[in-house]
């Protein structure tokens, strides 16, 4: 094994001391809730480990970020395997690469025409996966590492936004739905607000303020914080014919009495999907919740089923990320809670 990367400059050594670096900061997002760097250093540097990655694929190690999920969780709730892993999602930080990703797909597939996409916001909180049982909800568990979650049933309970029987007199048998639960920007607002006037600290951002208040061993505490949870996906199902398409699932889950997102649309190919970013782009900062970038996702579901996983992502779907809006000085300068 060449112990330098001739591409990088970087030695093997430097290369297990980012993954080292990367992990710690992985740690302190996903399992503390209190993060250590701004999302964009974070990224800078996982994209400096995969182009090391990508020349010298006989240095991957398994626990290397890009071979995995978020992190195990290491609290009081009890651990529960997905039925279907909950993955990641592989970025895109230009047009560029969003219309290589778009080419990938039509490669793979041997497509001629458009693929349809349908486009979504990224909401900047925390991923769930809710299990209905002949249209009861029987548990709520949070993504963790991808394999297992944490069981968090008596918190999520206390959300509006989650129903807690479908609205449907024929539910399937089972059906695990996914979405993200975050904290509106009000609610974050006046959230911080009523922290400082009693003293306490101040959450760092929505994202940071959903995740502590979900993780809480007292549901009445969730309760009394303002969370929202939006369907995104239909994870797992029995007893019901899956639909066509990624767009008509989502129709079926605002009919069964989820919220979905109203600024999903479907668009042709890569030039679609452009001009949705430039769309949304615009409208980001006036959005009343936070939004990290915009997901695409190939419409039709038996082309996702043809396209597939790899290691820690579908190849059917990619999130285009917005320029950063924090900077470290403002995520250091801050006092978290957890
Ligand atoms: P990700 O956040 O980039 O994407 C996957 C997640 O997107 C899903 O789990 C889901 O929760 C969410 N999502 C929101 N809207 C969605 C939609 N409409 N459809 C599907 N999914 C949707 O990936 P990740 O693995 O959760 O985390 C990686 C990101 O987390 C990094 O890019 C970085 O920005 C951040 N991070 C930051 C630090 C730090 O120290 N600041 C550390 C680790 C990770």
């Amino acid at each position: 094994m060449s112990q330098e990367s001739q591409e990088t400059n970087i030695t093997h050594q430097q290369m297990l001391d980012l993954i080292q670096q990367l992990n710690d900061y992985s740690y302190a997002y996903h399992v503390k809730d209190t993060p250590i760097v701004p999302d964009a250093e974070y990224d800078r540097l996982y994209r400096q480990l995969q182009t090391i990655e990508a020349d010298h694929s006989d240095w991957i190690q398994a626990d290397s970020p890009t071979q995995r999920v978020g992190e195990k969780p290491d609290n009081g709730f009890a651990n529960v395997a997905h039925t279907v892993p909950m993955l990641s999602l592989d970025n895109a930080f230009d047009n560029e690469s969003l219309a290589d990703f778009d080419q990938r797909i039509r490669k793979l597939l041997g497509a001629d025409g458009q693929i349809t996409y349908c486009c979504e916001p990224k909401l900047d909180g925390l991923a769930i996966s809710l299990r209905y049982e002949e249209g009861r909800l029987v548990r709520g568990v949070t993504r963790g590492d991808g394999l297992s979650g944490e069981d968090i049933t008596s918190n999520i309970k206390t959300l509006y936004s989650i129903p807690l029987t479908l609205r449907t007199q024929t539910p399937p048998t089972v059906l695990e739905v996914r979405g993200e639960i975050y904290m509106p920007k009000d609610g974050f607002e006046k959230l911080n607000k009523l922290a400082v006037e009693k003293g306490d600290k101040a959450f760092v951002n929505p994202r940071n303020a959903a995740a502590g208040s979900l993780r809480q061993l007292d549901p009445k505490i969730t309760a009394s914080r303002p969370l929202v949870m939006c369907a995104y996906s239909i994870g797992y199902v029995e007893g019901w014919e899956q639909p066509e398409s990624h767009y008509s699932g989502l129709l079926q889950l605002s009919e069964w009495g989820f919220r979905t997102n109203d600024l999903m649309q479907k668009v042709e190919g890569a030039e679609g999907c452009i001009e949705y970013y430039e769309m949304l782009n615009k409208q980001r900062a006036d959005l009343s919740y936070d939004i990290d970038g915009i997901v695409y996702k190939v419409d039709r579901i038996s082309l996702q089923n043809q396209l597939g996983f790899i290691a820690r992502a579908p190849r059917w779907a990619i999130a285009r990320k917005f320029p950063a809006q924090e900077e470290m000085t403002q995520v250091l300068g801050i006092d978290f809670q957890v």
